[in-house]
């Protein structure tokens, strides 16, 4: 059965595995790599989404160079905008054209993943001096601290994937639990708590899997 488009975009906003977050080398500010963000949105819509570059402005007279990505899931669209600068001097370091073209595109990539609040959840025990800090995002922080029950506790809806051994349609936070086994790809490899391999089980944090069991 397929996901609707209510259920696609709840999933996205899902928060990511313990230790997604990272931090920038440079400013030690945190981000989400691009692949994680990727990888949520093809489980998502079950590969049912497309991405398209809209715009493409390579200006290296002015050096910089714009762009404008679609995302589509369902019948839906957002688009997403991202903007670099052509460092040094292009003629002498076209190379730095593509760089410039590889940081616009991924910025608007981005810009319109967050247009889908994906990762704010995640994001936000960093940025509590930031947007995070706004009474009315408040929610998102509620829902966090992924130390304590808040995460394994919520969320019990049924999302239509079932376990290879029975065939039970795996609750929420048996498909989230399935996502902390390292290197498990879990579309393939879906079980349900009971029937999670002990040689996977035993990959798993082992307070996340005491907080299962009770
Ligand atoms: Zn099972």
């Amino acid at each position: 059965m397929e996901r609707d488009y209510k259920e696609i975009v709840a999933e996205l906003k899902r928060t990511f595995a313990n230790g997604t977050v990272q931090f920038r080398s440079d400013n030690n500010r945190p981000y989400i790599p691009n692949q994680v963000y990727t990888d949520r949105v093809e489980s998502a819509t079950e590969s049912r989404w497309n991405l398209e570059i809209k715009e493409l402005e390579i200006n290296v007279p002015h050096r910089y160079v714009k762009s404008i990505v679609k995302i589509e899931i369902d019948v839906y669209s957002r688009d997403g905008y991202g903007f670099a600068v052509i460092p040094g001097d292009p003629a002498t370091e076209p190379k730095n054209i593509t760089t410039a073209v590889d940081q616009a595109v991924n910025e608007a990539y981005l810009t319109a993943l967050d247009s889908y609040q994906m990762g704010w959840r995640d994001l936000a025990p960093y940025k509590k001096n930031d947007w995070a800090g706004n009474p009315a995002l408040q929610h998102l922080l509620e829902h966090m601290n992924p130390g304590k029950e808040a995460k394994i506790a919520h969320s019990k809806e049924a999302i239509h994937r079932t376990c290879l051994v029975c065939n039970k349609v795996l609750t929420a936070d048996e498909w989230e639990l399935l996502s902390q086994v390292p290197n498990l790809n879990r579309e393939k490899m879906t079980y349900c708590f009971e029937h999670i391999p002990d040689h996977l089980k035993r990959k798993i944090n082992k307070d996340t899997l005491r907080k299962f069991e009770a």
